[in-house]
């Protein structure tokens, strides 16, 4: 889990509602979450199995040996299931896995909980035979199927279980997280992210890291043509790049962070954000504090100008030719 699942900032009201339910006693023995990929299906239902695993007084309480076993994901009364792979789907064989233990007393709770993910995933047989479970529900049991096409689950499934749906997360909230996460990355990566995300923090996760590793591998191969490349590898590299405005900063604003990297190796001080310590050591001596300043200087000023909104291609081919002359 890459996120603490006790965590109450996202989908806030649809926890706070199920701890209600909890306290009153009047669970349901199954419940579709439903909600777009990234909207917190999988952290709800965590945290909703949580409060019903939980020992403490204010469930889920986080500190009980329940929510502890819980935190590290590994539960005897916690069942999770959902399609080996993204593609393929969930068939009868899952539920034949259920009926092994969904009839059999819970091992230390009061109650057994089966989250079954992408359950949008089953196959007509595997829905027809989870509905068996749901016709004579077993009273220590209750099921969290997760889905976001709610549509292409039986009605009669959907009759059955009782509906949540998680809805998206306001971009400032999903910032003020991210910014909690990675309190050293760049805000303008962060909000682009947010942006682009659609209300979901998982998405905005997911853009970010994966964004973050691209332009990562990008600034560190720029590195290795400035420090051990030719001129012709540096004034060329961005020619097949082919950066928008918001890439061309990611990479400038990295190239900082990568100068920074080296200056520290160099004064015998690591703290390596973006390059591993010994590349950053290796290029520490190939080079001069001076030149690593100028180098940041140039990237500064070639990312103030492209926020300037002027001509990218023309910029970075600029801000390329500036570096090269570090070689001479
Ligand atoms: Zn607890």
């Amino acid at each position: 889990m890459s996120l603490d699942f006790l965590d109450k900032r996202f989908n806030t009201k649809e926890k706070e509602a199920f701890c209600r339910e909890l306290s009153s006693g009047k669970l349901s023995h199954a419940y579709i979450v439903e909600g777009e990929e990234g909207f917190g299906k999988t952290f709800f239902a965590y945290y909703a199995a949580a409060g019903i695993l939980c020992t403490g007084k204010s469930k889920p309480c986080g500190s009980c040996g329940s929510c502890k076993k819980l935190r590290q994901n590994f539960h005897p009364d916690l069942f999770v299931y959902g399609p080996e792979k993204d593609s393929s789907l969930i068939t009868v064989g899952m539920v034949r896995d259920i009926k092994k233990t969904v009839f059999l007393l819970p091992n230390e709770s009061d109650k057994k909980v089966y989250i079954i993910k992408d359950g949008h995933k089953m196959n007509t047989q595997a829905q027809n035979a989870l509905l068996k479970f749901f016709e004579e529900p077993p009273n220590s049991t209750v099921f969290f199927i997760l889905t976001d096409k709610k549509e292409s689950l039986l009605p009669t499934v959907i009759s059955r279980g009782r509906i949540i749906t998680l809805y998206p997360t306001a971009k400032s909230d999903i910032i003020a997280w991210l910014e909690e996460k990675y309190p050293r990355k760049d805000n303008t990566e962060i909000v682009s992210a947010a942006g682009m995300a659609e209300g979901s923090p998982g998405k905005a996760l997911t853009l970010l890291e994966k964004k973050y590793t691209a332009i990562k591998n990008d600034a560190c191969e720029f590195a290795s043509f400035i420090f051990s490349g030719t001129e012709f590898e540096t004034a060329s590299f961005f020619k097949l790049k082919r950066y928008d405005r918001t890439k061309a900063k990611e990479f400038l604003s990295a190239t900082i962070t990568l100068t920074d990297d080296i200056f520290r190796a160099k004064q015998k001080y690591p703290r390596c954000a973006l390059l591993p310590f010994d590349k950053a050591a290796e290029y520490a001596a190939l080079t001069t504090e001076t030149k690593l300043m100028f180098i940041a200087e140039e990237a500064v000023r070639a990312y103030e100008s492209i926020n300037a909104n002027t001509n990218i291609n023309l910029t970075l081919t600029c801000f390329a030719s500036r570096v090269n002359d570090i070689k001479r």
